[in-house]
C-alpha cells in the first residue's frame, strides 16, 4: 500500500531544483572528505540568522546538537528540565547519559506555564513551539526563563520556528546561556539530508565544537553542506512553502473542529487532535488501514490525541475524507 505519509513532521514539497543539482555536483566528489568546518555553509547561514559565523554549529540534523549540548553541559549532578510532555529524545538521551531530569507537567491547557521555569537554577530544555503540542512561547516569555538562570544553560529547540512561532535567536547576542537549535529537516524540505545548526555566543559553540572534534569531525557530509547552502539562496521557495503549509494547517484544524475535534492552538507544521467518538490509537489504527499515518502517542495525558502532519491541500483532504468516512462507519457522523 502507498501510505499517505502524516506522521513524522515531514515537508510535502521536495528540495528546490537548486538544491537537488549542487547535491549531485558534490556527489562527483564523494572520494574526498569535507570541510570539518563547514565554512561556506556557515557564511551563508550566518547570514540567514543574522549572526557571525562564530555563533553557528553545523550539525547532522538536530538530534545532533541536542546530543552534543546534552554531553557538554549536563551530566550526574547537572540537571536537565523538561516538561512531561515534549519531544520524545530529551528523556531518551538523558537517561543514556545518566542525566537527571527534572520533570515540569504543562498546565492543564497543555501550555507551558513559563513560572514554573523562572529561576530553577537547573538546565533547561524547551521545544519552542512544544512538540508534540504544536503551542508556542512568545520570545519575551523565553527572555525571562534565560535570563533568570543565569548559571545555567538554556537549550530553545526551534525545529517547527518557520511554521508561526517567534525565533530566539537574536537573544544569544545578549545571553551567554542561551543555545537555539534549529533544523533544515521541516521548512527546508532536507529531513533525509540530515542538518541541524547550533546558534549560541561563540564561547558555548566553542564547547560543543570541543564535543564535536571528540565525537565526529566529518559530521555534516559534502552533499548536506552543499545542498544547506543551496537552500539558504532559495529561501523564498521555503518561506512559501511554510506559508502555504501554516494556510493548510488552519483549514483542516477548522475543519477537525467542525467533526467535534478537539485541536490545540498550532504554530507549527503539525496539529495535535482528539476527538470525543474515537480513542486515539482506534483512529491511529483505522487511518492505518485505509493508507494514511498519523502518530499516536502511548502517554499519559495525551492517549486519546493524534498527531497530524500538515500536508499538501490534496493530502489533508484524503485525510478529512478518511476521518469522515470513520466516524460515519461508527455511526457518530450521520
Ligand atoms: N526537535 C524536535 C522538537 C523534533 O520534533 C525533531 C524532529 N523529530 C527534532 C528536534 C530533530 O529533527 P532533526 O534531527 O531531523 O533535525
Amino acid at each position: 500500500m502507498q501510505y499517505v505519509k502524516l506522521n513524522t513532521n515531514e515537508s510535502p514539497f521536495p528540495p528546490s531544483p537548486a538544491v537537488i543539482r549542487a547535491a549531485e555536483a558534490e556527489a562527483e566528489r564523494l572520494n574526498l572528505y569535507c570541510d570539518p568546518e563547514c565554512t561556506e555553509l556557515r557564511q551563508r547561514a550566518a547570514a540567514l540568522f543574522g549572526v557571525g559565523p562564530e555563533n553557528l554549529l553545523p550539525v547532522n540534523g538536530s538530534d545532533e546538537i541536542l546530543y552534543f549540548a546534552f554531553l557538554a553541559f549536563c551530566d550526574e549532578n547537572m540537571p536537565l528540565a523538561f516538561p512531561d510532555i515534549s519531544y520524545g529524545f530529551y528523556p531518551v538521551y538523558a537517561d543514556f547519559l545518566h542525566i537527571p531530569s527534572v520533570i515540569i507537567p504543562l498546565r492543564e491547557d497543555f501550555s507551558i506555564d513559563p513560572a514554573d521555569y523562572i529561576g530553577l537554577h537547573k538546565n533547561i530544555i524547551i521545544a519552542n513551539p512544544n512538540a508534540p503540542t504544536g503551542i508556542s512561547l512568545s520570545a519575551a516569555q523565553v527572555e525571562e526563563i534565560v535570563r533568570s538562570n543565569p548559571d545555567n544553560v538554556v537549550i530553545i529547540d526551534e525545529a517547527y520556528v518557520d511554521f508561526g512561532g517567534e525565533s530566539c535567536v537574536p537573544l544569544i547576542h545578549r545571553y551567554d546561556n542561551l543555545l537555539v537549535t534549529q533544523t533544515f529537516s521541516k521548512s527546508r524540505s532536507l529531513a533525509g539530508g540530515r542538518l541541524g545548526f547550533g546558534i549560541a555566543c561563540e564561547a558555548l559553540i566553542r564547547d560543543l565544537n570541543a564535543v564535536k572534534y571528540s565525537v565526529n569531525p566529518y559530521n555534516v557530509n559534502r552533499m548536506t553542506q552543499a545542498a544547506g547552502a543551496a537552500a539558504i539562496d532559495d529561501n523564498a521557495y521555503y518561506m512559501e512553502n511554510c506559508v502555504t503549509i501554516a494556510k493548510n494547517r488552519d483549514d483542516t484544524a477548522e475543519a477537525l473542529r467542525s467533526m467535534g475535534f478537539r485541536v490545540l492552538p498550532s504554530c507549527s507544521n503539525f496539529l495535535f487532535a482528539e476527538s470525543p467518538d474515537i480513542t486515539g490509537e482506534d483512529l491511529y489504527l483505522s487511518l492505518k488501514k485505509r493508507g494514511v499515518l498519523v502518530r499516536h502517542f502511548r502517554k499519559e495525558r495525551i492517549e486519546n490525541f493524534v498527531r497530524i502532519t500538515v500536508g499538501t491541500r490534496e493530502q489533508m483532504d484524503l485525510l478529512l475524507k478518511n476521518i469522515r468516512a470513520i466516524l460515519h462507519e461508527r455511526g457518530d457522523i450521520k
